[in-house]
C-alpha cells in the first residue's frame, strides 16, 4: 500500500541541490546521492519493491539533504523508510543489537564502570571486537560514568520540588550512562535561573534503534516516552527540555515521520535546551555570569540544523562574557551515531569529517563546543581538543 505521507517525493523538481549537500555522496562512489536514492528510486520501489538498491545503507540519516531541498521533500525519511521496509535484514546481528540497546549496555556498564572502561581500552579487546563484531579497532569508545545520572538526581530531587517553576528534563542515554556531569551542569544553570528540574522514567529515545532497523523496539520506547513525558507535564510548567539535539529531533520528528506515531502530546512543548534558554533570556531571566576568557570553536550538529535550532545555541553562547567564539562553517562530522562504529562505513565516516577537523585545527580553540554527543566523540577522537556542551560552558560562566 502506498503511504500517502511519503508522497512528498512527487514535489521533487530535480534541481540536484540535495546531492551537492550530501556528505556521503561527496565522499564515496558507493552512494549515488539523495535525489537518486530518495525521490527518483521511490517511484520505482512503490511499483516494484524488489528494485531496491543496496547503496541505501550508506545514507547516514543526517538530514542535510532535507535542509537543502527547496521543495520540502522528506528525502532522508524516504530513504530510511525504504532501507528497512524493503531490504532483507539478517536476524543475527550481535553488534547492531548491542549498539542499539543503549539502556541495556549502559545500565550494566555503569555498575562496573572503571573495569569496563579499562577493558574496552585494551588493544587486544579492540582487535577481538574488530574480528568478531566488525567494530574498527581504531574507533575510540565513550567512557561510562561511575553511577547513573538518575541515581545522582534522586539525591537532589527533594530540593528541585522547592522551585515553583519546573521543567521536565529528558536526559537521554548519554547523560545517564556516559556524561552525568552534563546533566548536573544543566540542573545548576536552571536552578541559578530559579527554574527547577523534574526527571521522569524514560527509555532510549530510539535513534540507535531506528538507525539499526529495530523499528518495533523503537516504537515501544517511543510510546513509553510519550506516555511518561505527557503524564509529567500535568504537574509542572509542561515544558520538556533535552540537552541532546538528536533526542530532541527524535521526540519531535522521528516519532511521527519515521515511526508513524502520534506525538502531538509532546510535540509543541518539547524543546532543545538552547531554544528554551533563549526564550527565558529574552524574558530577562539571565543567570549571573562572570567572564570566561576562553577561545572556543562551535560546531553545529546536522540534526540541530534540521530542527532550526542552531541560531539559539549561537545566541546563548554570544551572551557569555569573555567568550571568543569562532563559528565553524557548517560541516557534517561523519560519525552519524552508530554509523561510524561500523567497519564497513568507518572510512566514509572518517573521510566526511576531515574538512571539519581541519577547520577546527585552523581555529586553534581551547575548547570545541557542540550540542551532540556523538559529534563530540568524533571530534575528540580526531583532534587534540576537548569538546564540551554549550550548557557546560554556561555552567563554567556562572558566578
Ligand atoms: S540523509 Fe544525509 S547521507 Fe542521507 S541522503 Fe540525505 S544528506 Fe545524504
Ligand atoms: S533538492 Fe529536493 S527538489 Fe532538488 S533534487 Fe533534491 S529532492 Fe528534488
Amino acid at each position: 500500500m502506498i503511504n500517502l505521507e511519503n508522497i512528498s517525493f512527487d514535489h521533487c523538481i530535480k534541481c540536484t541541490v540535495c546531492t551537492i549537500y550530501c556528505p556521503v555522496a561527496r565522499n564515496t562512489h558507493l552512494f549515488p546521492g539523495p535525489k537518486q536514492s530518495g525521490p527518483d528510486a521511490e517511484r520505482l520501489r512503490i511499483k516494484n519493491p524488489r528494485l531496491v538498491d543496496a547503496s541505501l545503507k550508506y545514507c547516514t540519516n543526517c538530514k542535510r539533504c532535507e535542509i537543502a531541498c527547496p521543495s520540502n521533500v522528506k528525502i532522508a525519511d524516504i530513504i530510511q523508510d525504504a532501507k528497512w521496509k524493503y531490504t532483507r535484514v539478517f536476524w543475527f546481528r550481535p553488534r547492531d543489537f548491542f549498539m542499539s540497546r543503549t539502556d541495556l549496555a549502559g545500565s550494566a556498564a555503569t555498575m562496573f564502570a572503571p573495569l569496563v572502561n579499562f577493558v574496552v581500552s585494551l588493544t587486544i579487546v579492540k582487535l577481538l571486537m574488530e574480528f568478531f563484531l566488525r567494530i574498527p579497532s581504531a574507533r575510540a569508545f565513550p567512557t561510562y560514568n561511575n553511577g547513573t545520572f538518575t541515581s545522582w538526581f534522586k539525591k537532589i530531587r527533594g530540593h528541585q520540588g522547592g522551585f515553583k517553576n519546573r521543567v521536565t528534563y529528558f536526559h537521554g542515554c548519554f547523560v545517564n550512562y556516559n556524561k552525568r556531569s552534563l546533566g548536573e551542569d544543566l540542573v545548576r544553570v536552571l536552578n541559578s535561573m530559579k527554574i527547577g528540574v523534574d526527571v521522569v522514567r524514560e527509555k532510549c529515545c530510539g535513534v540507535p534503534l531506528i538507525a539499526n532497523g529495530y523499528l518495533t523496539r523503537a516504537r515501544k520506547n517511543a510510546r513509553y516516552n510519550i506516555a511518561s513525558l505527557s503524564e509529567q507535564k500535568k504537574s509542572n510548567s509542561g515544558i520538556i527540555v533535552t540537552t541532546s539535539s538528536s533526542c530532541a529531533f527524535a521526540l519531535k520528528h522521528e516519532y511521527a515521520n519515521l515511526l508513524g506515531l502520534d506525538n502531538s502530546a509532546i510535540y509543541s512543548n518539547t524543546e532543545y535546551i538552547t531554544k528554551y534558554l533563549f526564550d527565558r533570556f529574552e524574558d530577562g531571566n539571565i543567570p549571573d555570569m562572570k567572564p570566561v576568557h576562553i577561545r572556543a570553536a562551535y560546531h553545529a550538529p546536522c540534526h540541530l540544523e534540521r530542527l532550526g535550532g542552531v541560531m539559539y545555541t549561537i545566541d546563548i553562547l554570544k551572551r557569555i562574557p569573555g567568550l571568543d567564539l569562532v563559528i565553524l562553517n557548517s560541516e557534517c562530522c561523519g560519525i552519524a551515531g552508530t554509523y561510524g562504529f561500523k567497519k564497513e562505513y568507518y572510512k566514509v565516516s572518517q573521510d566526511i569529517g576531515q574538512h571539519l577537523f581541519k577547520l577546527i585545527d585552523r581555529a586553534n580553540p581551547e575548547y570545541v563546543i557542540t550540542d551532540c554527543e556523538t559529534c563530540a566523540m568524533q571530534i575528540e577522537m580526531n583532534t587534540q581538543y576537548q569538546v564540551i556542551h554549550p550548557v557546560t560552558l554556561l555552567a563554567m560562566a556562572l558566578k
